[in-house]
């Protein structure tokens, strides 16, 4: 089917308390792999796609292998822009055929994230398509940002419930909660009391960044506070790798590369199945899309 603005499917996943995967992809083969993966448990998908990502194939190429995948596939896909501080990428992206984009002003005071994320909010809201937007600052390593820990910090309950205000329609809205991106040292320590005052007062979905490594306990909890979008990022990188790495550890010496790609596949796909499993969106597909 074509592809789909992620906004209602993510209403619906937070009204029916699961999450909804939102993968990020690295080129076609991993598009492959977390499109299948939710052909596979007809669960309904998110492909995002990172600014370096996009930067490195075209916003067209990366727009045009999602949308071929997604049209073959009878699950609802949605296309999103991750992390992104330039409105000038965002446009590019619009016009290139994304049916959401995340705009990340984490990194700006208060007024002026506010103030910007309004004008993209205005941009998606012509163009039809969802937007998400980030308040407090998510620690850990996404793209070339870093945020260390003692950089990093919570959203702040009173600037959450001001910055959504006036975006009624946001697809989804992410305030920092104690997630990080990347590998976690220990265990991720998540703020489920500001998580549950937040989602108590905003109906809006929430997205959980820093989705790998989280407990099973955890994506429970945060999905059951309200919690509709999970991103998953660096596991989906590291077996994009290992999926390779492990084959030709096996097969020193083997020249064809189609089995590498296969591999590879499986190994993304495997965990992309995983994930939908835990997230409960197994069998949402139908549900979701009627939403
Ligand atoms: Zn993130």
């Amino acid at each position: 089917m074509p592809l789909l603005p992620m906004g209602p499917m993510l209403r619906h996943a937070r009204a029916n308390r699961y999450g909804i995967a939102a993968y990020n992809m690295i080129d076609f083969n991993s598009a492959r792999a977390i499109i299948d993966g939710a052909t596979a448990l007809d669960a309904p998908m998110i492909v995002q796609v990172s600014v370096k990502t996009v930067k490195h194939w075209g916003a067209k190429h990366v727009a045009t292998w999602v949308r071929m995948l997604a049209n073959d596939a009878p699950v609802p896909v949605a296309l999103h822009l991750d992390h992104c501080t330039d409105v000038d990428v965002i446009r590019r992206c619009i016009d290139a055929g994304w049916t959401s984009v995340m705009f990340d002003g984490s990194a700006l005071p208060f007024a002026e994230n506010l103030a910007t994320s309004q004008q993209v909010y205005a941009l998606t809201e012509a163009a039809g398509i969802g937007l998400e937007a980030e308040i407090g600052a998510i620690g850990g390593v996404e793209d070339d940002k870093v945020v260390n820990d003692d950089q990093s910090r919570l959203a702040n309950f009173d600037e959450c419930v001001a910055f959504v205000r006036d975006m009624p329609n946001l697809a989804v809205f992410a305030p920092a909660i104690g997630t990080a991106h990347g590998f976690y040292k220990g265990e991720a320590k998540i703020a489920y009391d500001l998580l549950d005052r937040i989602t108590q007062t905003i109906s809006i979905p929430i997205a959980l960044h820093g989705g790998t490594g989280l407990t099973e306990e955890q994506f429970h909890r945060c999905i059951a506070l309200g919690c509709g979008k999970v991103n998953i990022s660096t596991m989906h990188k590291s077996l994009f790798i290992d999926g390779f790495i492990n084959l030709r550890a096996e097969k020193p010496k083997m020249a064809e590369p189609l089995p590498f790609i296969d591999a590879q596949h499986a190994a993304m796909k495997a965990d992309v199945m995983q994930c939908i499993r835990i997230f409960g969106s197994d069998g949402r597909a139908q549900a979701a899309l009627a939403a």
